[in-house]
């Protein structure tokens, strides 16, 4: 039976359009935060460890949810609602906007135009 050797082929097809997916979502999460930058200064820094998280995929939504890995210890997780985290920093962070808050930011806007690229709008 021969059956393996496709199932094999087939998983390293998928296993690659994976790879794909995951070099095209970084890079957009990547893009996101070069623009956000831009508008943000002084908030480099929140940023850009809110990038690291998203991009080691730290963030799981759950509804309107998110749960966010602490990016100094993996044991810990915060929960992001709306315009709201329950960190510790999110009291000092300008505007509330703390690391998590970042990462769940660049999340969506990386999700999002990933949607737009898989759905182009016909013309
Ligand atoms: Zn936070």
């Amino acid at each position: 039976m021969n059956i393996p050797r496709d199932d094999h082929r087939d998983a390293q097809h998928w296993a690659e359009a994976d790879r794909a997916q995951d070099r095209q979502r970084a890079q957009e999460l990547r893009w996101a935060a070069t623009v956000y930058r831009q508008f943000y200064a002084g908030e480099e820094g929140r940023l850009g460890r809110g990038l690291e998280i998203a991009l080691n995929e730290g963030v799981t939504f759950h509804g309107h949810q998110a749960r966010v890995r602490s990016s100094s210890d993996p044991e810990v997780a915060y929960q992001v609602q709306e315009t709201h985290c329950d960190c510790p920093d999110f009291g000092r962070a300008p505007g509330g906007r703390c690391k998590h808050r970042w990462a769940v930011f660049l999340t969506r806007v990386a999700a999002a135009r990933l949607a737009l690229a898989d759905h182009p709008v016909a013309s």
